[in-house]
This record gives structure tokens, sequence and C-alpha cells, in this order.
């Protein structure tokens, strides 16, 4: 098996040879722990798959820590011209550089490949200790705009010269009331980038035979901004989708409150609001898009209700490539110390061969995982919350999951 590079064809689908090259970043801090671990489950599942006839040629590439100390540069060009090129990339967690040149390495990744789409599956794995009640009704994918929002990072410093230049432009010509020597940041939301956001939260929803899509918003408060954006959720779906989907409001004016079979739901919240209810009804949600500082927020704390940011998988996927990683940071207490818990990068990892239509593989590792939780063998973070279970380190963890792929 020679390794090649998978490609997109016209129609947007990927053609994947079955030796794809697969560019990944290591991460910093823990990062390179729970590589080591990600790649062992990932390369024992794809054999248990599919035994010798396909395997992933794995291809380091450097940023963060790593790349500044070897290249000088946080995020190298190379890295990102690697992974243009090979379209499907893996990375463990990256070090946001305090007060040093660049804001944050993994914003700028996603800006650079315009990665528009960060997806976080919050599903509930049987065994796994959770502060729900009925932690088995929490099953949502959130699709977090990526590339915008008060993300974007465009923002002076109180006092600085151009904040004082901006609150002077916003007061003299703009009538805005500003206090005086304020830092100011902006919040841009596009129409653009909200409509290939929601388009692709509703693209997954049929895919998946999901029920509804919720645009999660503060529109009541941020009218031309968030407002905008549940507008313009509610103007894509009629624009692409108008067979495949019905509103909240049709659902109960034209067809009695009873969803028609094979159509999706598209409904929206304010963001304060959808913070209980996926409390007290998670079960009522299936898709939330939202833009990109909501989205942060409400990914976190779904993944407390199915065990903690080590069990939480993420994605950030454009149009040209897509990068899977761990929604965690790089945990620097625990760096080197082969102790946290890799779910996170694994089930990421899972997530990647279901995008690249390897779900035989993907499903074994999700079992596997399964597995060894049940088991009662597993790291700090779950052992300190599972009555009589027995801790051991990242790697043995990974050795568990291994042990139980069938
Ligand atoms: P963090 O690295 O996510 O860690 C916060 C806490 O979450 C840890 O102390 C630990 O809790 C728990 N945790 C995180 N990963 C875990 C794992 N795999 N297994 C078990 N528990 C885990 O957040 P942070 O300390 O705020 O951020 C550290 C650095 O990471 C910063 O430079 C930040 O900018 C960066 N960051 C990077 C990304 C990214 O690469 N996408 C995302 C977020 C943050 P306990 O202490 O309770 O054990």
């Amino acid at each position: 098996m020679e390794p090649a590079a998978i490609q997109k064809n016209d129609d947007g689908t990927l053609n994947i040879p079955d030796c794809p090259t697969i560019p990944f970043i290591e991460g910093d801090g823990i990062g390179p722990d729970i590589w080591r671990a990600t790649r062992k489950v990932l390369d024992s599942a794809v054999t248990a798959a599919y035994g010798t006839r396909r395997r992933i040629d794995w291809l380091e590439v450097l940023a963060g820590e790593k790349g500044f100390h070897e290249t000088g540069e946080w995020l190298p060009t190379e890295t990102l011209e690697t992974i243009k090129k090979y379209i499907v990339a893996i990375k463990g967690p990256l070090t946001t550089p305090v007060g040093k040149g660049i804001r944050s390495v993994n914003v700028a990744i996603r800006q650079k490949l315009d990665l528009h789409a960060c997806v976080r599956p919050v599903k509930y794995i049987d065994t796994v200790p959770s502060p729900m009640k009925r932690p088995e009704k929490v099953n949502m994918v959130v699709f977090r705009e990526n590339t915008e929002d008060l993300y974007a990072g465009i923002e002076w410093q109180a006092e600085s010269e151009a904040a004082e230049k901006m609150i002077a432009f916003l007061r003299d010509e703009m009538e805005a009331d500003i206090p005086e020597h304020a830092g100011i940041g902006i919040k841009p939301i596009s129409a653009r980038n909200t409509k290939r956001l929601v388009a692709s939260a509703i693209t997954y929803a049929l895919d998946n035979n999901l029920p509804s899509v919720t645009l999660m918003h503060k529109g009541n408060i941020m009218k031309f901004t968030e407002g905008a954006f549940s507008k313009w959720g509610y103007e894509v779906a009629q624009e692409r989708f108008a067979d495949q989907t019905i509103t909240e409001a049709e659902l109960y004016t034209k067809y009695d409150g009873k969803p028609p079979a094979g159509k999706v739901v598209i409904k929206d919240r304010i963001a304060d609001m959808l913070f209980q209810q996926v409390l007290l009804r998670p079960d009522e949600y299936h898709v939330i898009a939202t833009p990109n500082l909501n989205g942060d927020y409400l990914s976190d704390a779904l993944a407390a209700q199915v065990g903690g940011l080590g069990m939480a998988p993420g994605a950030n996927i454009g149009v040209q490539a897509a990068v899977f990683e761990a929604t965690h940071g790089t945990a620097p207490k625990y760096a080197g110390l082969d102790k946290v818990n890799p779910s996170s990068l694994i089930l990421s990892g899972a997530m990647m061969l279901d995008y690249m239509g390897w779900k035989e593989a993907a499903q074994k590792v999700r079992q596997a995982l399964q597995a060894a939780v049940k088991a009662g063998t597993v790291t700090y973070d779950l052992a300190r919350q599972i009555d009589g279970a027995t801790e051991i380190k990242c790697s043995a963890f990974a050795e568990q999951i291994v042990s139980h792929m069938a």
C-alpha cells in the first residue's frame, strides 16, 4: 500500500485511498501523552476493522511550542499548506502564547484554513459519571460558527491610541455613548458565514435523520448581530432546504404539533434560556447552530453533562479542509505525567474516521472505549467520580481500550 493524499471530488465528496496520509499536530502540554494514546487506538481500530487492507500513514506537522522551538514560528506556513494538501488532519491542544505575537494558534488555524464550523457532538457514554439524573437523554451536536463574532480578535486595549480613536469616532460620528477610556471589541456577524454554518447544521440533521435544528442566539438584546444570525438561519433553511424543513411556527399552524416524516423542524431559542432547557429537557434538542462565543460556552457546559472535558470530542470543518481536535486545552499542570484522559482526542479521531467514511473503524473505537470505561479501570478524572474504580495512566487506558477492540 502506497501512501496517498485524500482528494476532494467536484461535488465536494472525498476520495479516500486505502492508505491515506493524515497530518497530525501532537500539541503542547498534555498533547504528546494523549496523541500517543490516540494514535495507538486509531491504528488498532483500523486494523480490527479492515485487517491489512487499510491503514493511516501519519505525517507530523509542527505548531505551538514545538513549532516555535524548531522553526521560530508558532504556526509555520508549511503546516497550513500541508493540511490544505492532505485535507483531513488531527491535532492535540496548543498553548495560547500570552503577549507574544500570535493571539491564539488554535483560532489562527481555524481562520487561516477557513474552517467555518466547529462541530461538537455531546452524547452520553453508558457508565461515564454525570451530574445529570438522566444523562442518556443528552445527545446533541453543536455547530459553532468558527471564524467571526467577538472571537475575530478585533479589539483594542483601554487607553491605547487605537481605542481612544475608536471611542472618538463612535461618540462624534455615531452618537454612541461610550464610557471614558473603555477597552473596545468588535462583534462582526455576517449573512455569508451564518448561512454556510446553518446550512452545514441542516445538512447534518438531514444526513443523520435528526428531527430538529435550533438556532441559539441573544437576538433580543444584540438585534443586528445575534438577531440577524437567527433571521439568516431561517432564510437559508427556506432558500436551500424548503422541501426538507419546516419552522416550529408551521409545526403548530399547519401540522398540529406533529412533525411530518422526513422534515427537520427549524426553531430558535434565546441563549440564556437554552442553557436551562438543555439541563431540564435535553431530549428536545438535536442539532444546535450558534455564533462563536455562545457555542464556546454551550459546548463546554454540555460536555460537563456527559463526563467533562476529557470525554468531549470536536472537529473544525471547512469547505477545503477538516481538522479534528480535543475540546480541552493543554492542562499544563499534567504535562508529561502520562495522567490525563485521552478520550477527547480518541473520540475526535472516531469523528475523523466517520468523516472519511471508515464507519466500521469509528464504531470499533467507540465500542472499545465504552467497554474500557465499563470495566472500571480509568484515568484519574473518571476514577475520582466512579465508586470502586481503579486509576490508571493515560497510556495504560489506551492499552485497555485496545484490549477491548473486537
Ligand atoms: P484546560 O487545558 O482545558 O484544562 C482545564 C482543566 O480541565 C484541567 O486542569 C483538568 O481539570 C481538565 N482537563 C482538561 N483536559 C483534560 C483531560 N484530557 N483529562 C482530564 N481532565 C482534563 O484549560 P486551561 O488550563 O484553561 O488552558 C490551558 C492552555 O490550553 C491555555 O494556553 C489555553 O489557551 C489552551 N487551550 C487550548 C485549546 C485548544 O488547543 N483547542 C482549547 C482550550 C484552551 P482538573 O484540574 O480538575 O483535573
